[in-house]
């Protein structure tokens, strides 16, 4: 039976949403699907709006599930502070012209990820900020590019097209002897098998979509750094681009979050099964896989990551033609971009570029959650 009382009551209930800040006992944050947050005194409100990313005003500055997600990534990745955005070149180029201005100098790998060479070599050009693109293996050619208006030595390591790695040390060394600031794009190794900020990179970026997340199912990025560095970006890239990530991506991170080191062990161990299977055929020339001895960086490897992930490529001699006609009859390999689901991937294209690597076919590998037995069976049984 209803008494008034408690039919008053729901109407309440339904137009009013008091905060529980225990959100009763609930073992998962939940998803602040808010705009704004409002203030029940004026006082309290002109106090928070004097610094609106410390307080909960609006969500294009902080939301809480999205900052759940932020404190967990900063501890994850051993580093102070971290900024979510709505995807990895969001972050990128928000954390790039958070320490750059016109007429400045950038160095970077020529390997770099597709997207960040242009943003780095074309994009920015308008801002009269130049980058000289280097062979990021080559100590002395970092080292000569250098010029009194450097101020970002921009890193990506390993890389994503032929994983190679860039000696992260020498390189924060070099950067902190002329006065220049280093970012680190970290996505493929990941906070779980490498940590940049440890080893000096003053701020460590990731694509979220690729491993963090974990299901193809959302994209997000992640700037993580020291207060000083993270409150200059939140403050003006963050707020003024208003890149940010959601509550409902930040959730399903955060879902994903919770299975990284158990899903990264498993990479680790089936893309190195598979790389070294791949090792053996007669249609594959090399393995680019850092974890493999043959990998001309092992070495270096070993010494600056704490493990591998479970993209890598193969080069071979085989026209590309029939790499791709091998790949259209893969049943467990799916054909498409991106990686860090639980759905392995693949993708075969000619390189032509005699300065790059000379001619071959290029092959790009993603090992998902798939038993590495099924895979290999399905490589052997697909190849013609
Ligand atoms: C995918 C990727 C990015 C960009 O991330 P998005 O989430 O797609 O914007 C940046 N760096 C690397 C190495 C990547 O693989």
């Amino acid at each position: 039976m209803r008494d008034t009382k408690h039919q008053e009551t729901q109407f309440t209930s339904v137009a009013h949403d008091p905060m529980d800040s225990r959100h009763h006992g609930s073992i998962s944050i939940p998803i602040y699907q808010t705009s704004l947050f409002a203030f029940d005194n004026h006082d309290d409100f002109d106090q928070a709006m004097v610094n609106v990313l410390d307080h909960h005003v609006y969500s294009r500055g902080n939301n809480p599930t999205v900052l759940y997600l932020e404190q967990k990534l900063a501890e994850l990745e051993e580093g102070e502070v971290a900024k979510c955005f709505a995807s990895g070149m969001a972050a990128i180029s928000s954390a790039i012209m958070s320490v750059i201005r016109g007429g400045d100098h950038i160095i970077c790998t020529h390997q770099v990820y597709g997207p960040t060479r242009e943003f780095l070599g074309s994009y920015l050009e308008r801002f009269n900020i130049e980058t000289t693109f280097v062979d990021g293996t080559s100590m002395e050619e970092w080292k000569a590019a250098v010029r009194p208006n450097t101020k970002l030595i921009y890193l990506e390591s390993p890389t994503s097209a032929y994983f190679q790695l860039q000696d992260l040390q020498a390189l924060v060394e070099l950067a902190h002897s002329v006065g220049a600031i280093t970012i680190c794009d970290g996505s493929w190794a990941t906070a779980c098998n490498q940590k940049p900020l440890k080893l000096g990179v003053d701020m460590v970026v990731h694509s979220i979509t690729k491993y963090i997340a974990g299901h193809s199912d959302c994209l997000g990025g992640v700037v993580i750094g020291n207060k000083l560095h993270i409150d200059r970006l939140s403050q003006n890239e963050y707020m003024l681009f208003g890149g940010i990530m959601t509550p409902q991506s930040a959730a399903l991170v955060i879902r994903g979050l919770r299975t990284l080191p158990l899903r990264m062990q498993r990479h680790e161990e089936s893309g190195l099964i598979i790389a070294k299977h791949l090792l053996k055929q007669a249609f594959v020339t090399k393995v680019n896989h850092p974890g493999l001895i043959s990998h001309p960086q092992h070495e270096l490897a070993l010494r600056q990551m704490l493990g591998f992930s479970s993209l890598f490529s193969f080069e071979s001699d085989e026209p590309v033609q029939k790499l791709r006609e091998w790949a259209n009859r893969l049943r467990y390999f799916k054909i498409g971009v991106s990686w860090g689901g639980f759905e392995s991937l693949i993708t075969v294209k000619a390189i032509e570029d005699s300065s790059l690597q000379g001619h071959h076919t290029l092959v790009r590998i993603y090992v998902g959650m798939e038993s590495p037995e099924d895979l290999i069976r399905d490589m052997n049984e697909a190849w013609q």
